[in-house]
C-alpha cells in the first residue's frame, strides 16, 4: 500500500521544529529514522497531515561523556551505537543487542530515539535502558527534564511524553570494571523482532553480586524487570543452586503476554531459558 498524501518539513533547529509541532499540533509527526512511522503510514494505520523531519537538527546528534554519564543524542542510529568505541566502553550492554535489532539497512537509518520513543516492547533499547538504570531527556519549547527510565514506558506504545515534548537524548552510567553485563534474546530468524529477550546489569563484589537488574523485552506492554527474583542476589555468590532459585523465581512472577505464535506458557519457558543462559555464560 502507498501512503496518504502528506505536507513535509525539514527544520534545522529545535526552535523552529517546535514551532511546527505547536502550529500543527496531532496533525504532525516527528519523523526520524522513519522505520516504524513510514511502514505505519504505509499500511494506513496513521494518517498525519505533516511529516516534521528531525533528521538536520544537530542538537539531537552524537555520543558523548558528560560527567558522570554518557548522553546518547536522540538521532543516533542503531549502527552508529553498534560501531562506536565510545559505546564498546562505556556502555558495551548496547554493544552487545544492536546485532540483535532488524537488518544492517534499518539498522543505517533507524535511531536510538525513535526506538525510544515508540516504545515498542519487544525492542531491544528500550529494555537497555531500563536495565541501565538510564535517564530520558525530554525536551520541549519550554525546557527540558530529566525521567528515569522505570517512570518512562508506561503501557503498550505509550511513553511519559508530553504534548509538545521529544526525546533529545538519554543518559546512561558510566560503565566500570566491576560491572558485569549480558544480552540474549530468541528470535524465529536473526533480525525478526524477538519473541523475548533478556539484558542484565550487575556489580561483582568480593561477596557476590550487587545490583542485579534483569530486564526482559518481548514479555508485556512495557519492558519488564524481574525484581522478585533480583531481590534474590543480594551479596550472594552465584552457584547451580542460586541459578536454580533465580530461574524459578523468574518463572513465578512473569506475566507474559501471548503473541501470535507463543502462548504465555511457551514465553514462561523462554524466560527461564535465557535467565540461565545469562548467568551461566556471564557470571
Ligand atoms: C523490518 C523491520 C524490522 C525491525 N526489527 C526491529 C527489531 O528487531 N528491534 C527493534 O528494536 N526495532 C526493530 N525495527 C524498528 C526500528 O528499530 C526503528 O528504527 C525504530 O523502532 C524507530 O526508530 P526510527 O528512527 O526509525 O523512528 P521513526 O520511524 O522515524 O519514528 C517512530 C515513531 O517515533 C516518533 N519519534 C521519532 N523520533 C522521536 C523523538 N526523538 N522524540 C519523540 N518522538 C520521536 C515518530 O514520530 C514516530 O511516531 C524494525 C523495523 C523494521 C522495518
Amino acid at each position: 500500500m502507498k501512503a496518504p498524501a502528506f505536507d513535509y518539513q525539514k527544520p534545522r533547529s529545535l526552535d523552529a521544529m517546535f514551532a511546527l509541532m505547536a502550529a500543527h499540533g496531532d496533525e504532525a509527526r516527528l519523523l526520524a529514522g522513519g522505520q516504524t512511522l513510514l511502514a505505519t503510514l504505509n499500511m494506513r494505520l496513521s494518517e498525519p497531515a505533516l511529516l516534521i523531519d528531525i533528521t538536520s537538527i544537530e542538537a539531537l546528534k552524537g555520543l558523548a561523556v558528560r560527567g558522570d554519564v554518557l548522553s546518547i543524542g536522540a538521532l543516533v542510529t542503531h549502527s552508529e551505537i553498534e560501531a562506536s568505541p565510545l559505546i564498546a566502553a562505556h556502555a558495551p550492554l548496547l554493544a552487545l543487542a544492536a546485532p540483535h535489532i532488524a537488518h544492517r539497512a534499518i539498522r543505517n537509518r533507524g535511531t536510538w530515539g525513535g526506538s525510544i520513543a515508540y516504545a515498542d516492547p519487544a525492542a531491544e533499547w528500550p529494555a537497555c535502558l531500563m536495565a541501565l538504570d538510564g535517564v530520558v531527556v525530554a525536551r520541549s519549547a519550554h525546557g527540558e527534564r530529566r525521567i528515569p527510565a522505570r517512570e518512562f514506558f508506561l503501557d503498550l506504545y505509550t511513553t511519559a511524553l508530553t504534548e509538545g515534548e521529544i526525546v533529545a537524548a538519554c543518559e546512561l552510567p558510566l560503565h566500570r570494571p566491576d560491572d558485569v553485563v549480558g544480552f540474549c534474546e530468541l528470535a524465529r530468524r536473526h533480525g525478526d523482532y524477538a519473541i523475548i529477550g533478556l539484558a542484565m546489569t550487575a556489580r561483582r563484589t568480593p561477596q557476590g553480586l550487587r545490583g542485579l537488574r534483569l530486564s526482559f523485552l518481548g514479555v508485556g506492554a512495557t519492558p519488564w524487570r524481574a525484581e522478585a527474583a533480583e531481590a534474590l542476589f543480594i551479596d550472594r555468590p552465584l552457584t547451580a543452586d542460586a541459578v536454580d532459585e533465580m530461574v524459578a523465581a523468574v518463572q513465578s512472577t512473569i506475566e507474559p503476554l501471548p503473541d501470535l505464535t507463543n502462548s504465555a506458557s511457551m514465553k514462561r519457558h523462554l524466560a527461564g531459558v535465557l535467565t540461565r543462559r545469562l548467568l551461566q555464560q556471564g557470571l
